[in-house]
């Protein structure tokens, strides 16, 4: 059951206590207050968890700043819209906000192989005026013999140059719990001159001890990428396991489904699930071309796949794009291949821009009609 509160209401406040003590009467159902934080305004809202049959849904909605109360479906209780009964939910993190209404451009490294390449993709964001990045220090590769990731080595230099050229949330995945306290302890030593949005990849969607330990801090919000092979239901799941953990500051990615249909791909392109996902949970949602596509292909207009890829995603209302550029592409130790150039980042910046305005341009033509009809 959620309960949410009128917006006046504040999550410390009277109206909260007065509630928490209405809820201590039922004997098998807890309380968890969750702070929303939207655009204009905070939103509190109530999870009562247990056996909430036995709550009185009138009687909880009569109480003082209580707005409505929900009766929540079995699936995706904390992530899902419940059938459009409740809002979606976004965050602030390091001074950006990302929700189901916003657009960031995470344009960097697959894979961190130096202290070069990292200064040199840092100065080509700050040059582009973007403030968001991805960076791969612990890699899972295919082959145990392939470039693993430089690891916790490479972390004080990422942070220092990211600090020194603005850049504020660097998306990296973690394969392990320990990976946390790696990132926490460079990041203390720096200075914290940046953030970390941790990334959970496609091959630890279902690694219920890594989401469970990515959700139950809340220093750092989380990447989750679909899983691969497994049904988008399984992998909300997923995503209701790292909230249930007390993180809600959750992103979920779609990144291709590993299918021999997808050939010549590297995987299906998944992106018209986008709004799907919006619909179905309150989450953000990006998207990355990088690893559905997995190659540099052109197209005859002169487009490369991933661009159309990258457009696919945007004009059905992603709000992330994260994707793999490099100094020297042919260079790179880990998945060069699909690695735009540095002269190709400010392109690539206008042409998501002129489809985030087809975009809003679509929703306004859209509300036009809604009004005349
Ligand atoms: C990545 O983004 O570097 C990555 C390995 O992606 P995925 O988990 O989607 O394969
Ligand atoms: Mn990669």
């Amino acid at each position: 059951m959620l309960v949410i509160l009128s917006s006046q209401v504040n999550s410390q406040g009277k109206e909260v206590q007065r509630l928490l003590a209405e809820v201590a009467k039922y004997p098998g159902v807890s309380a968890q207050v969750h702070e929303v934080k939207g655009a204009i305004q905070n939103l509190t809202e109530v999870y009562l968890i247990g056996k909430t049959d036995t709550v009185s849904s009138e009687a909880v909605e009569s109480l003082p700043g209580v707005e409505r109360v929900v009766r929540i479906s079995e699936k995706y209780r904390l992530i899902g819209r419940h059938r459009g009964q409740v809002d979606a939910m976004g965050f602030v993190y390091n001074g950006i906000r990302f929700d189901q209404d916003s657009c960031h451009i995470f344009a960097g490294l697959c894979a961190v192989d130096s202290r070069e390449s990292v200064a040199k993709m840092m100065q080509a964001l700050k040059a582009a005026g973007l403030s968001t990045t991805r960076m791969g220090a612990y890699k899972p590769r295919t082959s145990p013999y392939d470039f693993q990731g430089h690891g916790a080595k490479c972390l004080p230099y990422v942070f220092e140059l990211a600090g020194k050229n603005d850049v504020k949330v660097i998306a990296m995945e973690v394969l392990h719990e320990n990976h946390l306290d790696e990132i926490r302890t460079a990041l203390e030593q720096a200075g914290n001159p940046t953030g970390v949005m941790l990334q959970i990849g496609t091959r630890n969607a279902q690694n219920f001890e890594l989401l469970k330990h990515v959700g139950s801090q809340n220093q750092f919000p989380v990447l989750f990428k679909r899983g691969m092979g497994i049904t988008l239901e399984e992998s909300l799941n997923a995503c209701e396991y790292i909230s249930s953990g007390g993180n809600r500051n959750i992103i979920f990615a779609l990144r291709g489904v590993k299918t021999h249909l997808a050939d010549p791909h590297r995987n299906f392109v998944d992106f018209i699930h986008v709004p799907v996902v919006k619909r179905l949970t309150r989450l953000p949602v990006c998207i990355d071309p990088s690893h559905s596509v997995g190659k540099k292909d052109g197209g005859t207009d002169g487009l490369s796949d991933i661009h159309h890829a990258t457009a696919q995603g945007i004009i059905a209302g992603a709000n992330m794009v994260l994707i793999d550029f490099h100094p020297d592409p042919q260079k790179a130790l880990c998945d060069g291949p699909q690695a735009l150039g540095l002269n190709e980042l400010t392109h690539l910046i206008e042409d998501v821009k002129i489809v985030r305005e087809a975009y809003e341009r679509r929703l306004a033509l859209k509300g036009a009609h809604l009004l005349s009809s």
